[in-house]
């Protein structure tokens, strides 16, 4: 044959990428459980904090298109008492918290009661002064150690492979400039929890004024009592310049999304 007959085949068979795709292999969109969402986040944080905040919304939209699951959005949680969040599939949460005693109450039960939740970046941030130990229980570790600074990209690799979290992420890849966060004692050191993701530790020394130096580093992990799972991720408007990281962050909506109840 030919090499101008293989190339007129090979435009065909470009052109036509379905054939071939018979019976066999029907298709099946449309047939994903359309869930509920709510998104929460805090105009009231620090700059950086707001703009990944505001970006996740636009994300969010997008994952959404073509009303693949319908989604609400809030600065605030005063007009969701439990009643009200459970009628979602799953919170997501970026760079903020529950405020007031009875939506920390709200949510704690929202969660005890099989409710899904992703959290980004400060929505992981406890220390001696919030007072909610339930908070840390849920996360799976102690109190906010400290963080590095300023935020920079970090070599980061996957530790569960084979996670749906994790699926077709590399083994190893650099996320886009991030201000990382470390809590003592570290979640590593709680058997209830997966950690999915770390920064690699040849990462250290890693910061100019705020430097870390040692031990591990997990920023992706999910506490196998609750249907949760928190991301490190959210510091400024560079986090969706990457598309690895991208597809964590849509695998970890997914994944909670989609996983089922175990309560
Ligand atoms: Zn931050």
């Amino acid at each position: 044959m030919s090499k101008a007959i293989v190339s007129i085949i090979s435009g065909i068979l470009l052109m036509c990428p379905f054939i071939g795709y018979g019976e066999e292999f029907p298709g099946d969109y449309a047939k994903g459980p359309r869930f509920r969402l709510l998104y929460y986040y805090d105009t009231e944080a620090e700059v950086a904090h707001v703009e990944f905040a505001e970006q996740t919304r636009e994300f969010i939209h997008l994952l959404s298109y073509g009303e693949g699951f319908l989604y609400d959005v809030t600065t605030s949680l005063e007009a969701y008492p439990l009643d009200s969040l459970k009628k979602y599939d799953l919170i997501v949460m970026a760079n903020a918290l529950p405020k007031t005693p009875q939506e920390r109450a709200d949510f704690q039960r929202y969660m005890e009661d099989g409710g899904g939740w992703v959290g980004f970046h400060a929505s992981g941030y406890n220390d001696s002064s919030t007072n909610w130990p339930w908070l840390n229980e849920f996360l799976g570790c102690g109190t906010f150690y400290c963080n590095t600074w300023p935020p920079q990209p970090a070599l980061c690799q996957v530790d569960m492979k084979g996670h749906p979290v994790t699926k077709n992420l590399p083994a190893e890849f650099v996320a886009p400039a991030c201000e990382w966060y470390q809590w003592n004692p570290p979640v590593t050191e709680n058997r209830d929890v997966d950690v999915l993701v770390s920064l690699s530790q040849s990462n250290y020394p890693l910061g100019i004024k705020d430097i870390m130096s040692f031990g591990p580093f997990p920023i992706v992990w999910s506490n196998r009592n609750y249907r949760m799972i928190y991301l490190n991720i959210g510091h400024g408007d560079l986090e969706y310049t990457d598309a690895t990281q991208n597809l964590l962050i849509t695998n970890a909506i997914r994944w909670i999304a989609l996983f089922p109840k175990r309560r």
